[in-house]
């Protein structure tokens, strides 16, 4: 190589070197970029990574109980599934396939009279405080013994308009969007797993959509003007479950319970079986006892208790939001289980007796 050549071959080099450390440097600021936002998007993500695992999981784990639990109730249900499409056979002909009336009954009127059922039973127990059969699985004890006539029928009235002025408006308006999409009272019923799966889908669709409502209803804006009303009760009743603001009636009540049904397009018979379940559960969670083979209440009971802990239904959100750490550490989490014996779980895991300062 001569001398010019040389210092051709030099200068390309030094280019060369140049142009390396520019790229070495753009990329070390999208590496910084890169962390930055990772760091500030670190809690959500996380949050949101460990939701979809949860809800991979749950999803994963539908399929394997679909194929094997169901496999056994599915042979009891064809025989049990012959009986129920017979009486769905012979009200569909009675009603001469008239949907908007079915519908009605099947998702308006039968889910509130088992509501009103279950709940005027709780409250004749809440007001007598009789039979001692039950009030002996009282959770908070100092507390609803009994609860005076007056306040329950204040609360009556209110979920009386709630349901009359509200829930049968919205449940005309979803009869409406959801014919659109096609048959919903067909005559054929869905099957027995199909049924299982929509239940389990509109449950963990009304698990999001309550928490989140829920907690946005604690944000001082809105808990004030709105929430406020079902927090008057630190010790609810069953029927309290209904007892709200008109806007939390629609938002935080019947919309988390609406969008499953609406989204997949459920039969009526499903609508119908889901609105009952999600009203008799959330009747339960607020109903103030820990009875025997019922889903335990303890958690939405710590909410009313003490307002800012264990917003959701399941929990798995508030177990991934970290909202129910306190509640972990009490001994109503430790009651927090389906009770199988007759002891209430205030005898076999009381209180710490408080001390005396
Ligand atoms: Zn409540
Ligand atoms: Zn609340």
């Amino acid at each position: 190589m001569n001398g010019p050549m040389r210092e051709q071959h030099g200068v390309t080099q030094l280019a060369k070197l140049q142009k390396r450390d520019r790229e070495t440097e753009r990329e070390r600021e999208r590496e910084r970029e890169t962390l930055q936002r990772t760091l500030l998007s670190g809690g959500l993500w996380d949050s949101l990574k460990k939701a979809a695992f949860v809800i991979g999981s749950g999803l994963f784990f539908l399929v394997a109980f679909r194929n094997s639990v169901t496999w056994h109730l599915q042979r009891f249900w064809g025989a049990s599934g012959d009986f129920w499409q017979t009486q769905w056979t012979r009200l569909y002909t009675a009603f001469d396939g008239n949907e908007a009336s079915l519908f009605f009954i099947g998702t308006m009127l039968v889910p509130t009279f088992f509501f009103w059922l279950f709940n005027g039973f709780l409250m004749i127990v809440d007001t007598t405080g009789k039979p001692a059969f039950i009030t002996r699985y009282r959770i908070q004890q100092d507390k609803n013994n009994p609860v005076e006539v007056e306040r329950v029928w204040r609360a009556v009235k209110v979920v009386l308009c709630n349901q009359l002025f509200l829930s049968v408006p919205l449940v005309i308006l979803t009869y409406t969007v959801m014919s659109w999409r096609g048959e919903l009272c067909a005559p054929q019923l869905p099957t027995f797993h199909w049924v299982l799966l929509e239940l389990a889908v509109c449950g963990l669709l009304e698990e999001v959509l309550f928490y989140y409502s829920h907690r946005l209803f604690h944000h001082p804006f809105f808990y004030k003007r709105i929430h406020k009303v079902h927090h008057e009760w630190t010790a609810p009743i069953g029927v309290v479950s209904l007892y709200a603001h008109p806007v939390e009636h629609v938002f935080s009540n019947m919309l988390p319970a609406l969008i499953g049904p609406v989204l997949l397009g459920s039969h009526m018979a499903t609508t119908s079986l889901w609105f009952t379940v999600a009203l008799i559960v959330t009747s339960i969670s607020h109903c103030g006892y820990h009875l025997p083979l019922l889903p335990s209440p303890e958690f939405h009971d710590f909410h009313h208790l003490k307002f800012n802990q264990c917003y959701g239904v399941l929990g798995v959100l508030d177990r991934l939001h970290g909202t129910d750490d306190k509640f972990r550490k009490t001994k109503e989490y430790e009651r927090h289980t389906l009770l199988l014996s007759l002891t209430p779980l205030s005898k076999s895991i009381p209180d710490t007796p408080k001390k005396h300062e």
